[in-house]
Order: C-alpha cells, then structure tokens, then sequence
C-alpha cells in the first residue's frame, strides 16, 4: 500500500504490463525494485522459480529513480545469461553480454558506438580479468552512467557453501573502486550465516532486505529407509500408481542411473537416464524427451537441473541420500513449480552415508577444511532422515533458519502423517546441562560444532573426543541414557525456541564452521525458572 503511493510506482507498473506483459507483481518484487530505484543497496532472498531476474530487469528499464544508466549484472552461469539477454532483446531492450567468447566487442559496441544498453551482463571471470571491460565500467562510472552493480546467485562469494566461485571473490572491490553506485545481490540459498559473510563482503550499506518463507506448501516429504540395496520392487510400485505423470528420479552415481533406468524399462516404466558422462546429443535428447513428456521419468545425477524449469513435475525420488540439505531443498524444489500438490520421496541408508563420506575422503582437490565441512553436511542430511520425531518441514526450514510452526504442515510430511502416539517428556535437566556446557565452554573462549556436541553428550568414546580432551568436560555422557532420536530432538527444539544459536566462525584460510552458543532464550532455563519439555513420538517397536 505504501508501495503503491510511490512516485516510481506508475511507471514500474506500466512497463510491467507493457514490456513485461505480465499483470501483477510476486511477492516482494515490488518492494526490491522500489529500494533500487530509490538508489539504495538491496538483498533479494528468494526461492528457485519466485521471480528474481524482474527485480533488477523492470528498474533497469525506468528512467525514474536516483540512477540511470546501464545496470552491470554478474551471474555465474552463462547459459542462463544468454537466455535472458535473448529473452530482454526479444521484448526490444537493449541488453548486451559480455563473457569470455566476446574479446573486444564490448569496447567496439559501449566506447566506440557509444551504445548504452540497459543491462550489461558480464560474467564474473571477465569481470575480474578484463582490463578494457574495467576501463569501460571506469568511463560509465565518471559520465554518473552506472545505474547499479547486480550479483546474481550471490552466495557463490561465499566460501559457506558448496558453490564458491573464486572469480566471485574480486566483486568484493567494486564498492571501493565505485562507491556511489548502489548494489543488489540476489539468491536462493542462503542461511543468516551466509547472508552476513555476503553483505560483509559486498560491503552492502544500509541495505533494504527482502526474505520470505522458504516453505513449500504444495510438496509432501516422505522419508524412508531402504529395506535393501535394490530398491526396484519399491520404485515400480510407487511409479506404477502415478503412470502418465512427470518425475524425476536422483541417484549418486552414473552408474546407478543407467541400472535404475534400465530395471524401471524392463519392468515396463518409460525411464530415461541423464548424467554429464553421456554425450552432448544423448543429453539433449533425454532432456528433449522428458521436457515434450515422451518420456516421462528421468533417472538423474544432480548434473541435471540447473535451468531446467518444467513446471508439472509430481515427484520427485531420491533413489540415494543427498549430499546436503541445502542440494536436497534445491532438487525436491523442483516439483511442483505450478503450485499444484507433488510428492519427494527419499531412499536412504547408512551404507548411502558411508559412500559419501569416502567419495569425500578420496576426492583429491579438496582442503582438509572443505572435507569436514562437506562431511557435516553428510551428518546434518543422515540426522535429518533419522529424526523422524521432528516435522520434515520444520527440520528443512531450520536449516534455512526459518521458524516454522509445525501445525501448519498438515499431514504435508511421513513425520507428521504417521499417527503415533505422543508422549510428553520432560527434558529439563538433560537441557540445563547442555547448555550448561555450552556457558562453561563459552567462558573459556571455546565452542563445539553440533556433531562435537552431541559425541560430548552421548559420551562418545572416540580418538576425536579423547584427544580434544572432551571426555573430561563436565557434562560429558550426560544424555547417555537418552535414545539418540529424542536427544537430536531435544536439540532441535532448544535451537527452534532460541535457548542455543549457532554461529559461524571464519579460520585462518577462510572456511567456516558451525558453532553452538547460547541463544537469546536461555535466561530461563540456566536461572531454573522455566521447565523444558517435547512431544515425542516414539518410534513403533518393530
Ligand atoms: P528465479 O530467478 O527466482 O528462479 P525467475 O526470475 O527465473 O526466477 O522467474 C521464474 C518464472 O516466474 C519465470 O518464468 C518468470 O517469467 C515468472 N515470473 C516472474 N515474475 C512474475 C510475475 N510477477 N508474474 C508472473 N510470472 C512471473
């Protein structure tokens, strides 16, 4: 409503519908573009499909606002550029790309001819290493012609995650080099954490923030253990009774896709297979056929996905454990784009850990640092198939820091669908002494990671925990008599009711970790005024 009073509101709205031909806005577009017109920095959070590239494409366009001139956008996949770049000139905007295929054109076509387009993209590599792209953006930035610098996908300057750009790192000057031009990261997969290391490095002032739920509505999340190695018989009986409907299959490996594929065909499944060893050809063509539904499963390596957006996939199957649970929100968030009700089903198993953790440990161009951070991913994605006391929505979220009340999933998850018995249990001393623990720690200036956490409270006897000196903590095996589901619960409660936080702490080299503090909530429970209990819902005796 405010928004609507804006002076800029009349012509955003009128290019929307006639450049754009589209009727209303998404949810917070309307806010970003107003913040950037308004000439200030911006951070757009926002899942896959929500509608960024209309964030910083309908401001480049106006000629109201603090800033005019070309609008720079750096996105990590070229690909994707050259869609967008042939989708805006294609609604008569002048749009331009520059990657490493386009030596010289840039300064022929924005020097020479004096072009002036409205987006500029240019990729991160050029970016950094192209003297006469930085001579360009150097003349733009004296004629007061740079309307704003776009980083796209901005996590990938962030060394959090598993999509660390190193040519990202370089944008981390543009402030200092052009100070009075305003910036607007976008992205869809970041938690606080990786949200601050962003802005720090960005070095974003006073920046309009816009976030909204993670939560998938219309998906359903089920969990399930695998009964053996060769998971067809279930396969088939789940595939069997959606015929005719478009689903993608993930596997871990090459070879499982190809085998997968091949059992589901001879068991009379219309199955493709995709991953990146095939040729360019027999990529395209499994793509095509899946795409025009003339195939409708496809079994895939997570190579497949990136730009693909079919908007009618029902299911999604994880044949194997995910890697993360930030890769697993990203590929199950492929169904179901048109708001209609999908399905994610993922197999899991203990063997499916242990295969990731040595594919991990063999891998040779990894850090130390990077394996252990990849390894707690492992951890985080094998806890959350084990927890199956919590909400699946309420553990994703919580990845993502979100908050989310359990009563509103709906019976949308297994956890949440099986109607087990809840008993309440009264966990206040097992609590206390946890975060008593935490506090003790705190006061020597140390920390543990939330794995390290829960080897303390279990009273794990391992050579990591002896050699940390952790046995000797107090608080050690102080959950021992607790069944491992409720104390991954407990915890999972105390972060959701903010009585622990966890926060990221930069080494020497520059990865993070995960750390467990206290949390804003804690008074309560440490002075003995407030009593910690959870429901629990049992596992069934088998
Ligand atoms: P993201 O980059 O966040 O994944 P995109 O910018 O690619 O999302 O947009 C996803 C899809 O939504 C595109 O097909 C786009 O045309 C469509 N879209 C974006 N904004 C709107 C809107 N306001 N109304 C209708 N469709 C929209």
């Amino acid at each position: 409503s405010t928004l609507l009073a804006s002076d800029f509101y009349p012509e955003i709205s009128r290019q929307l519908r006639q450049v754009f031909k589209l009727v209303d806005f998404r949810k917070n577009q309307l806010g970003a573009i107003i913040a950037a017109m308004q000439g200030k920095d911006v951070f757009v959070l926002m899942p896959t499909g929500g509608g960024k590239s209309l964030c910083y494409q309908l401001p480049a366009i106006c000629n109201g606002g603090k800033t005019r001139g070309v609008t720079i956008v750096v996105s990590p996949l070229v690909a994707l550029m050259k869609d967008q770049v042939e989708g805006l000139n294609a609604k008569g905007i002048d749009a331009l790309l520059s990657n490493a295929e386009t030596v010289g054109n840039d300064w022929q076509c924005l020097v020479v001819s004096s072009r002036k387009p409205s987006l500029w993209y240019i990729t991160p590599e050029k970016l950094r290493d192209s003297n006469k792209v930085n001579e360009i953006l150097t003349i733009l930035a004296k004629e007061n012609n740079l309307a704003r610098f776009v980083i796209d996908e901005a996590h990938c300057i962030s060394t959090w995650g598993q999509d660390f750009r190193d040519a990202y790192t370089a944008l981390g000057s543009l402030r200092d080099r052009f100070p009075d031009v305003p910036i607007m990261a976008l992205t869809a997969t970041a938690n606080k954490h990786t949200v601050a290391d962003i802005v720090s490095q960005l070095k974003l002032r006073d920046h309009a923030f816009f976030t909204q739920s993670f939560n998938r509505t219309n998906l359903k999340y089920v969990v399930q253990k695998k009964s053996k190695v060769d998971i067809t018989h279930e396969l088939v009986a789940l595939l069997e009774s959606r015929q005719g409907k478009t689903g993608i299959i993930y596997c871990n490996a090459r070879r499982t896709c190809e085998n997968v594929a091949e059992n589901l065909r001879e068991k009379g499944i219309n199955a493709a297979h995709f991953h990146a060893g095939m040729s360019a050809t027999e990529k395209d063509q499994a793509v095509h056929d899946w795409r025009a539904g003339v195939v409708p499963v496809i079994v895939a390596t997570i190579a497949f996905g990136m730009g693909i957006d079919k908007s009618d996939v029902r299911y999604v199957i994880h044949h194997d454990m995910p890697k993360s649970l930030s890769g697993y929100y990203q590929e199950t968030g492929r169904a179901g784009r048109d708001g209609e009700p999908a399905e994610c089903v993922m197999f899991y198993s203990y063997q499916d850990k242990t295969k990731l953790d040595n594919q991990i440990e063999k891998s040779e161009d990894s850090t130390t640092e990077s394996k252990e951070r990849q390894k707690n991913a492992v951890r985080e994605v094998y806890q959350f198939c084990e927890n199956t006391s919590e909400c699946r929505r309420v553990q994703i979220l919580q990845h993502f820091d979100e908050r989310f009340a359990k009563s509103l999933c709906r019976r949308g998850c297994d956890t949440c669908e099986a109607d087990r018995e809840t008993v309440s249990k009264d966990l206040t001393s097992n609590a206390v002494d946890a975060i008593k623990l935490i506090q003790l720690l705190s006061h020597r200036g140390d920390k543990l990671t939330h794995p390290q956490f829960v080897s303390v409270l279990r009273g794990a006897n391992t050579a990591d925990v002896r050699s940390k000196g952790h046995d000797k903590l107090p608080g050690y095996a102080s959950c021992s008599q607790l069944p491992k589901e409720l104390l991954e619960l407990m915890l999972s409660r105390l972060l959701y009711n903010r009585v622990i936080e966890t926060v990221a702490e930069q080494n020497r080299r520059g990865f993070h970790s995960n750390y467990l503090v206290l949390g804003q909530n804690a008074q309560g429970l440490l002075s003995g005024a407030e009593s910690f209990l959870v429901d629990w819902h049992p596992k069934p005796e088998k």
